[in-house]
């Protein structure tokens, strides 16, 4: 498999366990927003070691971007990440996944599955076609909710966001259910686009069947 070998160009922390990665972008490489990528660390005992991260950035920006949640406890390539610098190297390959826009719809996310609708949102609004989608964001607390200024500049009414761990003026309480999809997804055409945790996953595949939306309507990873 091709391998393209990129230098960090910045790093900065986005929530308490979330830090968004910068790197050069290897002449013509290309994605479409919503894709992911085969990334490791460029050192020669970590090269090998890969995990799929998604492209925040929208794929005409003059560098490409990762939001990367960090689990120390894991001990795994998120805990190596956190220990990166600026000038270190990072290896990706071609660029693969699922998701993309097949038209307006509502977005579920949970945690860090947000990051493919930041890369199809930020396209979307750099195309003036965001408009008519809704997104439906799920974290523990609000220090949890990655980017949330920039959502809600972008989607407005539209970004609607639930707390499972915190009760706050403006949020909702709890986990999203069949009456919170009832009460907050998006009108006109019931497309659905879905991302998070499995538990998650599960969770929320099994109430949209129960408020009776078709597989084929529903887009996912994870
Ligand atoms: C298509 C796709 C796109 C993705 N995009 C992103 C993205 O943009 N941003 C993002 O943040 N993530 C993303 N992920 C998730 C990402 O690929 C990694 O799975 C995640 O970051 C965890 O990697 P890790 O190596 O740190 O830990 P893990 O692979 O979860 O864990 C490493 C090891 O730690 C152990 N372990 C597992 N769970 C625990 C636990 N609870 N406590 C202690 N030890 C444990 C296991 O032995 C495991 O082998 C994406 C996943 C997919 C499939």
């Amino acid at each position: 498999m091709q391998q393209y070998t990129v230098r960090i160009t910045g790093i900065e922390r986005l929530t308490h366990d979330v830090k968004r990665f910068r790197t050069e972008i290897p002449e013509g490489y290309s994605f479409i927003p919503g894709q992911a990528t085969s990334l490791s660390i460029n050192r020669p005992d970590l090269r090998k070691r890969m995990k799929p991260f998604t492209f925040t950035g929208t794929g005409k920006d003059p560098f490409l971007e990762f939001i990367i949640k960090i689990y120390p406890a894991h001990k795994g390539l998120t805990d190596e990440l956190d220990r990166v610098s600026e000038g270190d190297e990072l290896i990706i390959r071609p660029a693969w996944g699922a998701i993309s826009y097949k038209g307006q719809g509502t977005f579920i996310a949970g945690g860090a599955g947000i990051t493919p609708f930041i890369s199809i949102f930020r396209d979307l609004r750099q195309r003036n076609e965001l408009q008519g989608n809704t997104l439906l964001f799920a974290n523990k607390t609000r220090d949890d909710i990655i980017l949330e200024k920039e959502l809600g500049e972008m989607l407005g009414r539209s970004f609607v966001n639930i707390l499972s761990e915190e009760r706050s003026d403006g949020y909702f309480h709890g986990f999203i259910d069949e009456e919170f999809l009832k009460a907050h997804a998006g009108g006109g055409e019931k497309r659905f686009y879905v991302c998070g945790p499995p538990p998650m996953m599960k969770s929320v595949l099994s109430h949209l069947a129960s408020i009776g939306i078709d597989k084929s309507a529903i887009t996912l990873e994870f």
